[in-house]
């Protein structure tokens, strides 16, 4: 057997309970007016009082240790409960990146000071984070990083500049992958390293930049001689490249990244449930079944986390094909236009058609692009 399976797993009871407790809690938050859904809402709908509700819930750091605030929970409960906010287009941006990756890298590499100070903030839905990787010419070629961290007497200064960084604009935090000494002939990846920056220091310009739907939701980030503590370095220097190889595969092995626009899926199937019988019930099919399939896998990846493996293979795979899928999904949909003409269609629905056909480009971007994906898994492979 290939030791880049996808173990089959089942969903318990305890499981189930838990989901069903979720999907109730969304009823009544959308039943109160707490949120509408949106599509894309882990990166365009940032509610800060929801995040705050969603921690009081423990649907926060879930897995994180109880001592810094954390549930101790298992990486499926996680699973099941990110699964459910996804699919009910919750709006989880505010928390979705502290959550999903900043919490578990200052766990993994962070002083106890640095735990303290954070993680119960996180788990409370106060304390947000952005990704400080990118920058004008350094997206995939990360170890071509400019942006420079000096070393000073008290710490270290900074400078630089970042891009396309998610909800920079809300969060306290940015982890930012920094030079700091050059690199050596033989190993590009040297020298590089993590650092925990405040963004409300002196001398951070945040800077919106405006996305094909009018939005603001990601950012440049100037940083100009800002002046960091020692404490700020973020688990060891010269180390910043395995740390945040190890932070893109929790970037990139999650359900959001075929769950982004579930919820114009699910509301075309019950607006045209009757209709569809007659015409494009096909098309629908082949994507729920697809969709399906991903769930499994993606199931599969959260067990294998849950077991400490690392299945960067297997979750390059699930980010590759959840792209695909939503690229197909829009592209059925627009098929189906023919049969059934937009102006039948919903507003609220065509909303939701349009800024998911305006979004889908960028799927295959954030996170890592289509062939760096591909390069993964051909490496691991053995393909090349
Ligand atoms: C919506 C969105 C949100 C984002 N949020 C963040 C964020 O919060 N923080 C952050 O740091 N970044 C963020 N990014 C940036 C994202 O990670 C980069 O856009 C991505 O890694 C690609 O980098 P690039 O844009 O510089 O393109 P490039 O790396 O210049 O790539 C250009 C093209 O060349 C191809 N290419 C590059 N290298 C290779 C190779 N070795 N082999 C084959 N083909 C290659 C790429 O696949 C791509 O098609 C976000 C991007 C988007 C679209």
């Amino acid at each position: 057997m290939s030791k880049y399976n996808f173990p089959s797993i089942i969903e318990t009871n305890e499981l189930s309970n838990l989901r069903l407790e979720v999907r109730n809690f969304i009823m009544k938050s959308i039943n109160d007016g707490d949120f509408s859904p949106t599509a894309d809402a882990w990166v365009f709908s940032a509610n800060p009082d929801f995040s705050k509700k969603i921690g009081t819930m423990g649907w926060l750091g879930m897995s994180f240790p109880k001592k810094y605030g954390g549930h101790e929970r298992t990486a499926l409960e996680r699973y099941v409960v990110t699964e459910e906010l996804l699919a009910s287009g919750a709006p989880v941006a505010a928390h979705w990146i502290a959550d999903r990756q900043s919490g578990s890298q200052i766990l993994r590499f962070g002083t106890e000071e640095q735990k303290n100070l954070i993680i119960p903030k996180i788990t409370s839905g106060e304390c947000f984070f952005a990704i400080g990787m990118s920058e004008p010419d350094s997206g995939s070629d990360l170890a071509s990083v400019k942006t420079k961290a000096t070393k000073t007497n008290d710490g270290w200064k900074l400078d630089g500049r970042k891009i396309w960084s998610t909800g920079a604009h809300i969060a306290h935090y940015m982890i930012v992958l920094a030079r700091t000494s050059p690199a050596s002939k033989e190993n590009r990846h040297e020298g590089l390293s993590q650092f925990l920056v405040d963004l409300s220091l002196p001398n951070i310009k945040v800077k919106g930049i405006e996305d094909m739907t009018g939005q603001k939701h990601f950012n440049e980030t100037l940083f100009d001689n800002v002046i960091l503590s020692k404490e700020s370095l973020l688990g060891e220097e010269g180390k910043g490249w395995s740390q945040v190889v190890g932070e893109l595969a929790l970037e990139r092995s999650g359900p959001e990244r075929f769950l982004s626009h579930f919820t114009l899926l699910e509301k075309f199937i019950s607006e045209f449930r009757t209709s569809l019988l007659k015409s494009g019930s096909s098309l629908v099919g082949k994507l729920i079944s697809e969709l399906q399939t991903l769930r499994r896998m993606s199931f599969s990846v959260a067990s294998m986390l849950q077991n400490g493996d690392s299945p960067e293979t297997q979750a390059a795979f699930v980010k590759e094909l959840g792209n695909r899928f939503e690229k197909m999904m829009i592209e059925s949909l627009r098929e189906i236009s023919n049969i059934i003409p937009l102006y039948e269609w919903p507003t609220s629905l065509q909303n939701l058609f349009e800024d998911a056909t305006l979004r889908i480009p960028s799927n295959s971007l954030r996170g890592g692009t289509t062939e760096i994906m591909k390069g993964i898994i051909a490496r691991q492979l053995g393909l090349r």
